[in-house]
């Protein structure tokens, strides 16, 4: 990978354990030269990674829609800032620009932006591997969601697990390194159930 790109909060809740997870992906993001693409915002944990990776020396490259650019405070401080018009602009270019993803805590901006990568990798629309950081069991509840969506078939096993998931940064970025994720098809063979 040469480049993540990072779906988070635009909020922060001052959790201690968070901010140490975000220190240390920015640390070995830094010294593996991996560039960050994100949001391109000041606020919440998007600032917090930003500042993370730019006080170490690494790139940061920002995407933002310009009417976002007064609410989450666009970053002046960043190696590039691309201002789109759209939210799917946005995720579009942040797609085009990374070739890995990982999702920190976050809202619903977060969810909606790891669920859609994740359902365009599951058709087949790009070959990046994602990565969740389950910082303190965060998202233990979502993952029970899905490991339910997989025994009521309304997903396949293999597809659940494209998601990569750990609590330690460079675990996780040790497990997406190299990694070429293999989806399958959506549609289940005998889905003809009526
Ligand atoms: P949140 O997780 O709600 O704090 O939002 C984090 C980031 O997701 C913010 O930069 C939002 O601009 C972005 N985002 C992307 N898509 C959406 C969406 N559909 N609704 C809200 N926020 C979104």
């Amino acid at each position: 990978m040469k480049a993540i790109c990072i779906f988070c909060g635009a909020n922060y809740n001052g959790d201690l354990v968070l901010k140490q997870s975000i220190d240390q992906l920015a640390e070995v993001m830094v010294s593996r030269n991996l560039s960050l693409v994100y949001g391109g915002g000041k606020v919440g944990v998007m600032g917090l990674i930003a500042d993370a990776v730019l006080n170490r020396g690494g790139k940061a490259i920002g995407v933002i829609p310009q009417f976002l650019m007064d609410k989450e405070v666009g970053h002046t401080g960043l190696t590039e800032l691309h201002i789109v018009e759209s939210m799917h602009q946005r995720k579009q270019m942040m797609n085009d620009l990374s070739d890995g993803v990982i999702t920190l805590p976050g809202g619903l901006g977060t969810l909606e932006e790891f669920f859609e990568v994740l359902t365009w990798l599951q058709l087949g629309l790009h070959n990046h591997p994602i990565g969740l950081l389950n910082v303190n069991g965060f998202y233990d509840l979502l993952l029970q969601q899905l490991d339910l969506m997989v025994e009521q078939r309304f997903m396949k096993k293999v597809n659940r697990d494209l998601i990569i998931t750990s609590a330690d940064a460079i675990e996780l970025v040790n497990l997406m390194d190299n990694l070429k994720p293999e989806p399958e098809e959506v549609w289940f063979k005998d889905k003809n159930i009526t």
